[in-house]
Formats: C-alpha cells, sequence, structure tokens
C-alpha cells in the first residue's frame, strides 16, 4: 500500500496488551488504569487484522505492549501468526522478564529476532526506573536469546538526571556481544512528557570521546528508522533513533493497532480507525476498506518538536512502543 505521499507501508506493530509486568516511570507507573479485557482484541481479532493487513501488503509485525509476553494465549496467536500467507516476518519488542521461560516457544513458532528494551546496567537505577529489581533476569535473556540464535537489538531510553550516565555500560553491551544497542530519544508521549530526554547528536560525541570515532554504517539493520555506526573493536553496532532530533518520516513505513483495535497512522496524532468496533459489528469484510482508510490517513510529519500540536493522549504502553 502506498500512502498519500508515495510511502509505502508495509510494516505494523501490534499492542497485544497495555498490560505490563514493570512499571516504568516515564511509560507505565504505578496507578493507571489499564483496560478491561473485553476491550482488548482477542486473538482471533489480531490474526484476522494481520491476514487482512497481510493480503493488503504489510508483510512484517511485530508484537509489543505493554509487554506482549503477559498477554494469555500469546503461543496459540503465535502459531496463527505463522500459518498466515504474505507475513514474512514476526518479531517482538520486550522487557525480557518472561523471554527465558518462552523463547522455545517462540523459536519454534518462528521468532527470529527480538528486541529487549533495558535502560540502565545499575541495578539501583533499574529499579527505580522500572519499580522491579529485575536486572540480571533481563541480561540472562538476553544471552538466552543470544544463544538461541535469534538476532537481538537492546533499545535503551536516556533521560536527564536519570540514567543518561548509563550510556557508556549499554553501548559497552554491543562490544562484549553481537548484538545491536539503539538509543532512543525519549518521545513527548503519555508519561514521556514528564521526563527530559538527552539529545542523541549530544550522545555521538559522548560516544566518540569514549570509544573512539563511531563510523556510518550503512547496511540493513530492520524495519525502523535507525541510523547505525560501528565503533572499532565492537561485535555489533549501535543506533540512533532520533525521533526529536532528526526526522525521518519520509521513509516511515509503519502503522500502528493499539491494544483496543484503533489502528493509528502516526505515532503523533490521535486520528485512528477503529477496527475493533467494524470487525465486531459488520465482520473482516469490512476490514481492507478500514485499513486503506487509515494508510490514506498518515500524516507527512509528525510533530512531536512542537509539543502543542501532539493529539495523541493515549499511553505507549496501549499504542504499542
Ligand atoms: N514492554 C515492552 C518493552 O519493554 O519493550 C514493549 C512495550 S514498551 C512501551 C516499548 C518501548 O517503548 C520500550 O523500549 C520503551 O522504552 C519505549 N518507550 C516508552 N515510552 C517512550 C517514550 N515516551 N519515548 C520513547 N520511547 C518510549
Amino acid at each position: 500500500m502506498l500512502d498519500s505521499y508515495g510511502r509505502r507501508i508495509d510494516y505494523l506493530r501490534i499492542s497485544l496488551t497495555d498490560k505490563c509486568n514493570l512499571r516504568c516511570s516515564y511509560c507505565l507507573p504505578h496507578g493507571v488504569k489499564l483496560v478491561p479485557m473485553e476491550d482488548l482484541l482477542t486473538l482471533e481479532e489480531i490474526a484476522a487484522i494481520v491476514r487482512c493487513g497481510a493480503g493488503l501488503g504489510i508483510d512484517r509485525i511485530r508484537l509489543t505492549g505493554g509487554e506482549p509476553l503477559v498477554r494469555r494465549g500469546l503461543p496459540e496467536l503465535m502459531a496463527m501468526l505463522q500459518g498466515i500467507e504474505g507475513l514474512k516476518e514476526v518479531a517482538m519488542t520486550t522487557n525480557g522478564l518472561l523471554l527465558r521461560q518462552y523463547l522455545p516457544m517462540l523459536k519454534e513458532r518462528g521468532l527470529k529476532s527480538v528486541n529487549i528494551s533495558l535502560d540502565t546496567l545499575d541495578a539501583e537505577i533499574y529499579r527505580q526506573i522500572t519499580g522491579y529489581d529485575g536486572l540480571q533476569e533481563v541480561l540472562a535473556a538476553i544471552d538466552a536469546a543470544l544463544s538461541a540464535g535469534l538476532k537481538v537489538k537492546v533499545n535503551a531510553v536516556l533521560m536527564a538526571g536519570i540514567n543518561a550516565d548509563s550510556y557508556k555500560d549499554l553501548a559497552g553491551l554491543a562490544k562484549a556481544q553481537p548484538l545491536d544497542v539503539r538509543f532512543i530519544e525519549l518521545m513527548p508521549i503519555g508519561e514521556g512528557r514528564h521526563f527530559k530526554g538527552v539529545s542523541n547528536e549530544a550522545l555521538l560525541q559522548d560516544l566518540e570521546r569514549d570509544f573512539g570515532r563511531p563510523e556510518r554504517d550503512d547496511r540493513i539493520h530492520g524495519n525502523g528508522p535507525a541510523r547505525y555506526y560501528r565503533i572499532p573493536g565492537f561485535q555489533g553496532s549501535i543506533g540512533f533513533i532520533s525521533a526529536m532530533h532528526r526526522k525521518f518520516c519520509g521513509s516511515c513505513n509503519r502503522i500502528r493497532l493499539t491494544a483496543m483495535g484503533e489502528l493509528k497512522p502516526c505515532l503523533c496524532y490521535d486520528t485512528a480507525v477503529d477496527l475493533r468496533t467494524l470487525l465486531r459489528t459488520r465482520g473482516e469484510a469490512a476490514l481492507p476498506e478500514a485499513i486503506r482508510q487509515a494508510v490514506a490517513r498518515k500524516p507527512e510529519a509528525h510533530c512531536f518538536e512542537t509539543a502543542d500540536h501532539i493529539t495523541e493522549q493515549r499511553r505507549m504502553a496501549s499504542i504499542g512502543g
């Protein structure tokens, strides 16, 4: 599918649930009211949307959330997705806490790559950000995913005054292990509005000072907007997703399905097409037109740099970060 600016839309991110087993301060802090189960898309509804999307050229999807591994019935969903014609890739973004437990199932059902979110290697800062003592489990999950032959990327969000200094340890993961570490600039979405992010421009300079001159790495590392660099002596690359300081909307290929079934053409705006209601009132046959409609409504660019233009009020966990 081409949108009205000629961009090919072939990638769908799906929030399987707004629930999570962590309470990250900038994402889903304690006290947030979660959506009742009946308001979430059912597994069959998710599969129906993916099947229809695949027929329209959406050939890669990412399961996220909330935490995708806490969604009940995930093995059954993975099995349903495996059989969908035209779907070339199913990837996942997870906090890693339950990954070791589900790894054999995920591998068996076709998962080839996983993004693991980790914002610090300091156990105390990890607890401060997430509300839990989970650092060792996440590190073990990274090792296990690599040993299982999955392609692994570690995603980190840095915040001034909280974990900004963790960048060096995090980058060091790509030195010690064959994985990419990506720094995602904090976006003013949901709770993220209340924190100050770190500019990737400044971070690149810090990395150069600490590790030597990074060189641009133009090999394709995935479906996303990250710009990659290689540092001498590192096994993996360092990626930067600079939503705030280097807009990449011209090459945006994605749409997002919220846990409640709204299809969002852009993270920044509240524009969405309600696929859940459509499915429940008119059935699967109504989906292709609705998906095309959402793609046609994709704006030229996000507006994160102008905070008062952002219309999206949902949290990252329900949108699917
Ligand atoms: N629970 C899974 C995880 O932790 O990876 C998937 C969902 S989580 C919302 C996905 C990613 O969104 C995490 O890497 C998190 O750091 C990121 N995220 C959440 N809020 C953000 C924000 N305001 N700006 C940038 N990234 C954000």
